[in-house]
């Protein structure tokens, strides 16, 4: 029953599919019933009241629009591909950031999504079909199987990587963890925490090795440090020795990665308490494509 008590402390947010609406009509539209504003960070979110129920709404049956928190709609502009890209989606169902990207890629270029469960490719290609995206190529497929030397590869220029996760930020994990029974479970939750982040950080490493990508998001709706800042410290080194940087995403956004080794600030946390979800994004760079080593 805890889990659909609705979080009644944050707005609700959408996100315009700009693939099939504009943003100003998309507020025309709502504004018919509710009170909605246009969110100051991202261009394409639109803010609602807490609790407002959207699921039966005809924007959201037509892929008009999606819901999708404030803080999940934060990764694909964080990855900020160009129209014309090639960009690979590595662990992509059920799809939302992968449309995302699509609609800031504005039907240009091409969008590779990958996702290794075979029964969750169904809801990746629904997803696909709601939101109108006709530039997206549907793999399944372990992120890890894929050689980034294969000729199908050699043009990717972004990465977006969300892996599995503990998902300890989400809403519903938050409340599991106030019931007495998960109290007992420290031990497994913690293997299960490294088993994780082990997968993390296999993928993360994997992403640097496509030769002409020039950025790659990481993300987690997990609010543990083992997950995030540990994971990209960790890799850093290996990053670096392939001509990547940690770059800044969101400048003006305060809430930034635990202080935990140098750089730090440059990832995005979101709270809870404050965003609705606890997120994690890390954006790597690098300016030259092709980089073949440094010394
Ligand atoms: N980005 C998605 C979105 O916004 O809708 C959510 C991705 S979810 C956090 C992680 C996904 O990665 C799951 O669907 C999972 O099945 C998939 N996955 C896990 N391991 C994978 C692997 N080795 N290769 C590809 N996909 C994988």
């Amino acid at each position: 029953a805890l889990h659909q008590v609705p979080d009644i402390s944050v707005p609700r947010y959408v996100r315009v599919n700009t693939l099939k609406l504009d943003v100003d009509s998309a507020l025309l539209e709502l504004q018919k019933k509710y009170s909605v504003q246009k969110d100051n960070l991202l261009p394409d979110l639109l803010i609602l009241p807490p609790g407002t129920d959207l699921h039966d709404h005809p924007l959201v049956k037509n892929g008009s629009i999606f819901l999708q928190g404030k803080a999940s709609s934060m990764a694909a502009p964080a990855l900020s591909p160009e129209p014309g890209w090639e960009v690979l989606d590595a662990c992509a169902a059920p799809g939302n950031k992968t449309v995302h990207l699509a609609a800031l890629m504005k039907r240009k270029g091409k969008i590779i999504a990958c996702e290794l469960q075979k029964e969750r490719i169904k809801r990746l290609k629904d997803t696909i079909k709601l939101s109108g995206a006709s530039n997206i190529q549907v793999l399944n497929d372990d992120f890890l199987n894929l050689n980034p030397k294969d000729p199908s590869y050699s043009k990717v220029k972004a990465i977006l990587l969300d892996p599995s996760c503990s998902g300890s930020g989400t809403a519903a994990s938050r409340l599991d963890h106030l019931l007495p029974s998960k109290a007992a479970g420290q031990d497994a939750d913690m293997e299960r925490l490294n088993k994780l982040a082990t997968f993390q950080r296999k993928a993360l490493q994997h992403a640097l090795l496509f030769p002409a990508v020039e950025r790659i998001v990481y993300s987690t709706c997990s609010i543990n440090q083992i997950e995030n800042e540990d994971v990209i410290k960790s890799v850093l080194p290996i990053a670096e020795s392939n001509g990547f940087q940690l770059a800044k995403p969101f400048p003006g956004w305060e809430c930034r990665g635990l202080p935990v080794f140098e750089g730090s600030e440059c990832l995005v946390r979101t709270d809870p308490a404050k965003h609705g979800e606890g997120f994690f994004i890390a954006l790597f760079t690098r300016k030259d494509a092709n980089f073949s080593g440094r010394s």
